[in-house]
């Protein structure tokens, strides 16, 4: 694993770059990017004639195409932002339309399955870099993007051996001048890592969530009225986009299920602890859990206001 220095500021890194999808992360590129002045000229497309026609009434784009194959036929570098169960079919849409010199990338928030389904559709001749911008939130869209996003954000690049280092170094320095920090790791690393931080979290908020919903003897109601006691901050993480994320298990089963049975087992370790009245082992757990909270907020990753900055109301 390699982190690499700061950007710099300065000229535009790519003349024109395409952008595949232009939802939360694919907007926020074309923001970031513009705000930054790291390209010339941003081509965009989404899926829907609705989504752009958004794109272009918001202006994220000098260009807004019909088709992905379109989109790509000019492009220096083409990012693919879209759920990662569609990154192979959209490869293979671009593959035979791309520049001679282009490079390909990505931001899906799996990696191992988007090398494989990609990195199969396009020409060798184009270097694939694929990326995972760590950064985020449970909206989606072109209007839920903002330029800030990836500010002191890690950018996770997982460029497959052999890649141009060329290539690999340019789109770190573009990152980089989106305010992002890079590291580089192999695909397999990454998906066990972010299986860990991101994926079983957001597996556990869905759950639940949806446990709480389903339970008869506490109304809805009282559901709501009382979220603040935890369960609200849980809402909020399931309430992120069910297609994204219906991909990210599909696609990262391997490493989601074996965190899952570690998982696991330490809750059946935490319900014999309750069981038994084992009040140290608990305070011993929960302080360990409560020191690796500080080390995120040093680590400048979350801030430490209290309740997650939101102002404070009455029921709290
Ligand atoms: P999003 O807001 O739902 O946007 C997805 C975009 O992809 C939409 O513009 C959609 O168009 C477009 N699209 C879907 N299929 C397409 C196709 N075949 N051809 C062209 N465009 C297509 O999703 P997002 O949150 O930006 O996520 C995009 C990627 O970033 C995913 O791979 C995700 O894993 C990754 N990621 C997400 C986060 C996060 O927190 N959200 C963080 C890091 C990385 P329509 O609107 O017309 O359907």
């Amino acid at each position: 694993m390699t982190e690499t220095q700061a950007g710099s500021e300065g000229e535009p890194l790519f003349d024109t770059i395409a952008l595949i999808g232009a939802g939360l992360i694919g907007s926020s590129i074309a923001r970031a990017a513009r705000a930054q002045g790291a390209v010339r000229s941003i081509v965009a497309t989404a899926h829907s004639p609705k989504t752009r026609q958004r794109v272009a009434e918001l202006g994220l784009a000098d260009k807004v195409v019909e088709t992905n194959a379109e989109a790509v036929s000019g492009a220096d570098l083409v990012i693919v932002c879209v759920p990662v169960g569609v990154c192979g079919a959209v490869a293979k849409e671009i593959g035979p339309h791309l520049k001679p010199g282009a490079t390909v990338s990505d931001v899906g928030s799996v990696k191992s399955s988007v090398v494989r389904d990609m990195g199969q559709h396009l020409p060798k001749s184009v270097p694939f870099v694929p990326a995972h911008p760590v950064a985020g939130t449970e909206h989606s869209g072109p209007d839920a993007g903002f330029a800030e996003l990836f500010e002191n954000r890690w950018c996770i690049l997982t460029p497959p051996e052999g890649t141009d280092a060329e290539a690999v170094n340019r789109l770190a320095d573009f990152w980089r001048r989106l305010g992002a920090k890079v590291e580089t790791m192999t695909a397999e690393h990454h998906d066990i890592v972010l299986a860990i931080t991101s994926h079983v979290p957001h597996l556990i908020a869905y759950n639940i969530v949806g446990t709480a919903a389903d339970m008869e003897e506490v109304t809805r109601s009282e559901v709501v009225k009382f979220s603040a006691g935890g369960f609200r901050d849980f809402t909020r993480i399931a309430a992120s986009d069910p297609v994204m994320w219906r991909d990210v298990f599909l696609n990262n089963k391997e490493a989601v299920l074996e965190m899952l049975g570690r998982f696991s087992e330490d809750l059946a370790a935490l319900q014999r602890m309750i069981r038994w009245d084992d009040g140290e082992a608990l305070e011993k757990l929960f302080t360990r859990t409560r020191a690796i909270r500080r080390g995120i907020i040093e680590a400048g990753q979350d801030t430490a206001v209290p309740d997650f900055g939101r102002p404070h109301s009455h029921e709290d």
